[in-house]
C-alpha cells in the first residue's frame, strides 16, 4: 500500500475510535447523572446528519478515484456505514425511552411556514438565480464575441488599405533607386569630371539641381540610417547571358585568346619583344623587334599589343605633355597578354609621365572612363592619381568621386556574381528572388528583358536576340522601410493588440514597429485576416519638387516582375484585447454577485419577517383563546351564584354574604383583565394617555394590597406589605418625595396606571405561588440609578435619560414571591406582548400574556424601569423604579 492509503486508513480508524470512545465516555457520564432523554435524543439525532454526509462523500470519492483497491473502496464506506447504523439505532432507542418518560408530551406540530413561503422564496430567488446564470453565461459568450469582433476589425483594417497599395510600395522602392541615381549622376558627371568641363559646371552650379540632390541625399540617409560614406546599397543592372552585369569588364582578368592562337615563330618574336621591353632597351631596338614580330603575321590583338609596347618605348624620350597625350591615344582597345586592358596600361604610363607635367583634362577623362568600367588595376590607378593631385583640393575630391563610381560598379559586379552563382544552381533567372550577398539580404526583382545585337556576317547584318534580365536589388532593411512608409502613407492604423506581418516573394519579412508589434515583427499570434497584393508601377512617375509639391512627369521603368506580397493581421497581445472586456466582466460579475447577495439578504429578512408574523399570528390566536378562557370561567361561576341567589337557593345571611363577596371579587378580577386588555389595545394603537397628579404611593400600595388580599386568600397565599422606608441619607433636595412621619411618599404619577401595574405584578406573583407561600410587596425610597447588584437582575426598558443617575433618589416598588422563578434566557422575553413561559398546552397558570408588557409600558411612560431578579426554583422579584423628578 502507498503512503496515501495508510493515511486514508488512519483517518477512518481514528474516526471509528472517536466514535467508540464517545459512546463509552457518554455511557459512563450518563450513569452518574440523571438521564435527560430529550437532550440525549437531540444529541444523537445531531450526529446522524454529519455521519450521513461523511458516509456519502467517502463512498463517492472512494469510487470516483481511479484506484483498483477494493479494500479502500469498501473499507471506509463500510466503517462509516456501520457508524451511521449504530447512530441510527441509538436514536431510535433513545426516542423510545424519551417517549416512555412520565409527563412527556409530544411537541406541538409547528405549522411550518415553509410551504407558504416556498413560492415567495422562489419568486425572490429564481429571477436572481436566472439573472446571475444568464449574466455569467453572457460574460463567457462575450469573450468569444470579442474574438469575433477582433477578426472583423482585422478584416476591416485590411479592407481600408487602398487597392493601389502595391503601387505605393513600388513607388517607395523605385524612389530609393531614383534618389541614388540622381545623386550618383552628380558624383559621376559633376564632381568626378575635369574642373574646366562645361558639363561639370552646369551640374554643380545649378541651384535647383543642388536642391534635388540634397533632398535625395537626406531621403537616402532616412532609408539607410547606417550609411555614412561609400555607395548606398541599392543597385540595378542588366545581366548578360554570361551572368555578368552588362557592358562591364570582368573584375578578374582572363588570359586573352590570341596568346594561344600564335604559332612557334610568332611566339618567339613576341618573347623577344617583351623581354627587350622589360629590359628597358632602346626604342630603336624595340622597333626592330616589332617589325620582326609583325612580319610573322600574328593575330590583330597581338599586333595592337606589340605596337603599344613599341610606342611606349618610343615615347620615353618625348616631352611629358606630348607623351601623355600619345600614350592615352595608343591603348584604347585590346588586352595585354595578362588580360589587363591596354587602356589601363596606357593610363598607368600616362600617370607616371604626368608627374613631370601635372594632370591634364585628357588624363582625367581617361581616369573617369577607367573608374566607370572598372578593372583589376583601377583602384591602384586611382591611388596614383590621388598622389598626383594631393595638393589640389578639387582634383582630390574628384578622385574620391571616381572611387565612388568604382565602388558602385563593384557593387553591381558582386551582386551580379552572386546571382550568377545562385542561378547556376537553378536555371536562368526569370523570377524574383531573395539573395544573400555582401553581408546583406537582398530582394532582387527581375524584369525579363531581351537584347538585340547586330553582327555583320559576309556583308549581311544579322540580328541576334539574347535574354538579358534587368535586376533591381534592394536590401531587406530598405524593403521593410519602404513598406512601413507606404503603410504610413496609406494611413493604416493598428490597435495595440494587433501586429502586421508581411510575406513577400515567399519570405516573411519582419516589419518595424509599430507595425511589427511587441515581438519585433516575429510571426507570433494567430492570423486573423490576410490579403494579397501585387506591386506594380506605371511607366510614368511624377517627379516631386523639393518642397514636396508634384512636379513634372518623369519616365521611369515600370516595376519589374510584379512581385506578389501578402499582409497578415495577427493577434499578438491577447491580454490587451481582453483588457476592456475583463474590466466589464469584473464590474458585471461584481454587480451580479452584489445583486445575488442583496437578494439573499432580502430573502433572509423576508423569511425572518414571515416567521415573526407567523409567530405573532400564533400568539394572537393563543391570546384570543386565553382571553376567552379567562372570561368564560369567572362569568360562568358569577352567573351560577347570582342565579342561585335569585332563586333563593342560598339560605343563611352568612352564606349569602360569602356569595356576594365572591361575585364582587370575580367582577373585580374581570374588570382588571378587561382593563388590561383595553390598555394593551390603547398602547398598541398609541392612544394610551396618562394623567399625572401628585399621588401618595404609600396609600396607593396599601389600597392595592388590600384590593388583592381576597384573591390571595382565595389562592391560599399570604400577601404582605413591608412598611415603606427611606434609604435617603440627606433628603434635602426639593426633588425628594415628601415622606412624612406617617410614611407618605408623594410623587407626580398617574395613580390608576401605577396601581394597574402593581396589580399585574401582584397578580402574577400570587398566580405563581404555591399554597401557603408569601408574596411580599415593598415600597422604598433609595439612591438608585443602577440595577440592583444581583447577577441575575435584568433591567427591562426604561428611558435611560429619565432614569436617575447613580445617587439620585428613586422610588422602588417591589413584588417578591417564592414561586418557580424564571430562567435567565426568558427574563427579557416575558415582557414581550403575548409571550408566556412554556408551551401553551403545558401551562397551568391562567393568563393571557400581556400583563408584563402593559407594566413595562406604564413604567416607561413614567420615565422609570422594571427590573426582574429571578432564579429558577428560588422565586422572582419584580421591581418598578420610578425617578423622583424635580417639579420645581
Ligand atoms: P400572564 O397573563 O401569562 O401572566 P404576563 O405578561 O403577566 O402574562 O407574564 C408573562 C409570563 O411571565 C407569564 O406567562 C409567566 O410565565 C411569567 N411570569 C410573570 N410573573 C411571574 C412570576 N412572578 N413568577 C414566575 N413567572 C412569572
Amino acid at each position: 500500500m502507498t503512503d496515501a492509503k495508510y493515511i486514508w486508513l488512519l483517518i477512518v480508524l481514528v474516526m471509528a475510535l472517536v466514535f467508540v470512545l464517545a459512546l463509552l465516555v457518554g455511557r459512563r457520564r450518563r450513569a452518574s447523572a440523571p438521564v435527560d432523554w430529550t437532550a440525549r435524543y437531540q444529541r444523537a439525532r445531531g450526529l446522524l446528519i454529519p455521519y450521513g454526509i461523511m458516509f456519502v462523500l467517502m463512498t463517492v470519492t472512494a469510487f470516483a478515484e481511479h484506484d483498483k483497491s477494493w479494500f479502500k473502496k469498501l473499507f471506509s464506506p463500510v466503517v462509516l456505514g456501520l457508524g451511521w447504523g449504530i447512530c441510527y439505532y441509538q436514536c431510535v432507542r433513545i426516542r423510545r425511552k424519551m417517549r416512555a418518560e412520565p409527563g412527556y408530551e409530544e411537541p406541538p406540530q409547528i405549522k411550518h411556514p415553509l410551504p407558504a413561503f416556498f413560492w415567495q422564496a422562489i419568486l425572490i430567488l429564481l429571477p436572481v438565480t436566472l439573472m446571475a446564470g444568464f449574466g455569467f453565461w453572457a460574460i463567457l459568450r462575450e469573450r468569444s464575441a470579442v474574438e469575433h469582433e477582433a477578426q472583423q476589425r482585422a478584416r476591416e483594417i485590411l479592407q481600408v488599405i487602398p487597392g493601389d497599395f502595391g503601387r505605393i510600395v513600388a513607388n517607395q522602392l523605385t524612389d530609393i533607386e531614383y534618389w541614388k541615381s540622381g545623386w550618383m549622376n552628380q558624383v559621376e558627371f559633376g564632381v568626378a569630371s575635369w574642373p574646366d568641363k562645361k558639363v561639370r559646371r552646369q551640374i554643380l552650379e545649378d541651384t535647383n539641381q543642388a536642391h534635388i540632390v540634397a533632398g535625395n541625399l537626406s531621403a537616402l540617409r532616412g532609408v539607410f540610417p547606417d550609411w555614412s560614406n561609400g555607395v548606398p546599397p541599392v543597385a540595378s543592372f542588366i545581366l548578360e547571358t554570361n551572368g555578368q552585369a552588362a557592358w562591364q569588364q570582368p573584375f578578374l582578368p582572363q588570359p586573352p585568346s590570341w596568346r594561344l592562337e600564335m604559332n612557334e615563330e610568332q611566339r618567339a618574336a613576341w618573347e623577344a619583344l617583351t623581354t627587350a621591353d622589360r629590359a628597358d632597351e632602346s626604342a630603336a631596338s624595340i622597333s626592330i623587334l616589332l617589325d620582326t614580330f609583325l612580319h610573322t603575321r600574328p593575330p590583330p590583338e597581338a599586333c595592337a599589343n606589340a605596337v603599344f609596347i613599341s610606342t611606349r618605348a618610343k615615347l620615353r624620350d618625348t616631352p611629358a605633355t606630348n607623351a601623355v597625350v600619345k600614350l592615352l591615344q595608343s591603348g584604347r582597345a585590346g588586352e595585354s597578354e595578362t588580360g589587363v586592358k591596354l587602356s589601363s596600361l596606357a593610363l598607368a604610363a600616362a600617370l607616371e609621365r604626368s608627374r613631370e607635367c601635372g594632370p591634364a583634362e585628357m588624363l582625367w577623362d581617361a581616369l573617369n572612363r577607367e573608374a566607370r568600367d572598372g578593372g583589376l588595376l583601377t583602384a591602384r590607378l586611382l591611388d596614383e592619381a590621388g598622389k598626383l593631385v594631393e595638393h589640389d583640393a578639387t582634383l582630390t575630391e574628384s578622385v574620391a568621386a571616381m572611387r565612388l563610381v568604382l565602388a558602385e560598379r563593384e557593387l553591381r559586379g558582386e551582386l551580379a556574381e552572386s546571382i550568377r552563382q545562385r542561378v547556376q544552381l537553378t536555371s536562368t533567372l526569370t523570377t524574383n528572388l531573395w539573395l544573400d550577398a555582401i553581408g546583406q539580404h537582398w530582394l532582387c526583382l527581375v524584369r525579363p528583358n531581351e537584347i538585340r545585337s547586330m553582327t555583320s556576317v559576309s556583308n549581311r547584318t544579322v540580328t541576334t536576340k539574347s535574354y538579358c534580365p534587368e535586376v533591381h536589388c534592394t536590401p531587406k532593411s530598405a524593403v521593410t522601410r519602404a513598406f512601413a512608409d507606404a503603410l504610413t502613407a496609406a494611413k493604416v492604423s493598428l490597435p495595440k493588440y494587433f501586429s502586421l506581418t508581411l510575406r513577400l516573394e515567399g519570405e516573411s519579412v519582419p516589419l518595424p514597429p509599430p507595425w511589427g508589434g511587441v515581438s519585433g515583427g516575429k510571426n507570433t499570434g494567430d492570423v486573423l485576416a490576410e490579403q494579397n497584393f501585387q506591386m506594380y508601377q506605371p511607366a510614368v512617375l511624377q517627379e516631386r519638387n523639393p518642397d514636396g509639391s508634384p512636379g513634372s512627369d518623369i519616365h521611369f521603368d515600370a516595376m519589374p516582375g510584379h512581385p506578389q506580397f501578402s499582409l497578415q493581421i495577427r493577434l499578438t497581445n491577447r491580454s490587451l484585447l481582453y483588457a476592456k472586456q475583463r474590466q466589464l466582466q469584473f464590474v458585471f460579475g461584481a454587480l451580479i454577485a452584489a445583486s445575488a447577495v442583496a437578494a439573499l439578504i432580502g430573502f433572509i429578512a423576508a423569511y425572518r419577517a414571515f416567521r415573526r408574523e407567523q409567530q405573532l399570528g400564533e400568539m394572537k390566536s393563543n391570546f384570543v383563546s386565553s382571553v376567552s378562557h379567562e372570561l368564560r370561567a369567572p362569568i360562568a361561576s358569577v352567573r351560577l351564584m347570582a342565579e342561585n341567589l335569585e332563586r333563593g337557593k342560598i339560605s343563611g345571611a352568612e352564606k349569602q354574604d360569602e356569595y356576594f363577596r365572591f361575585i364582587v371579587q370575580e367582577c373585580r378580577r374581570l374588570s382588571s383583565l378587561i382593563e388590561n386588555v383595553l390598555d394593551f389595545s390603547r398602547i398598541e394603537q398609541g392612544r394610551k394617555q396618562y394623567e399625572f397628579e401628585p399621588t401618595d404611593l404609600v396609600a396607593l400600595t396599601q389600597t392595592t394590597v388590600k384590593l388583592m388580599e381576597p384573591y390571595a386568600a382565595e389562592r391560599g397565599v399570604r400577601l404582605e406589605l413591608k412598611h415603606p422606608t427611606s434609604n435617603i441619607q440627606h433628603p434635602t433636595s426639593t426633588a425628594a418625595p415628601k415622606s412624612d412621619e406617617g410614611g407618605n411618599i408623594e410623587l407626580n404619577v398617574d395613580g390608576r396606571a401605577i396601581q394597574q401595574a402593581l396589580v399585574n405584578l401582584i397578580d402574577n406573583a400570587i398566580k405563581h405561588s404555591a399554597k401557603g407561600e408569601t408574596v411580599t410587596v415593598g415600597l422604598e425610597i433609595k439612591n438608585g440609578g443602577g440595577a440592583p447588584a444581583s447577577s441575575t437582575a435584568r433591567t427591562v426598558g426604561g428611558d435611560r435619560r429619565a432614569v436617575p443617575e447613580a445617587g439620585a433618589p428613586i422610588v422602588s416598588m417591589s413584588v417578591a414571591d417564592h414561586g418557580p422563578g424564571i430562567p435567565a434566557a426568558e427574563q427579557e422575553k416575558i415582557f414581550e406582548r403575548f409571550y408566556r413561559l412554556g408551551s401553551e398546552l403545558r401551562r397551568e397558570t391562567p393568563g393571557v400574556g400581556i400583563g408584563l408588557s402593559v407594566v413595562k409600558h406604564i413604567v416607561e411612560a413614567h420615565g422609570g424601569r422594571v427590573v426582574v431578579q429571578s432564579e429558577p426554583g428560588k422565586g422572582s422579584r419584580f421591581t418598578i423604579e420610578l425617578p423622583v423628578k424635580n417639579e420645581n
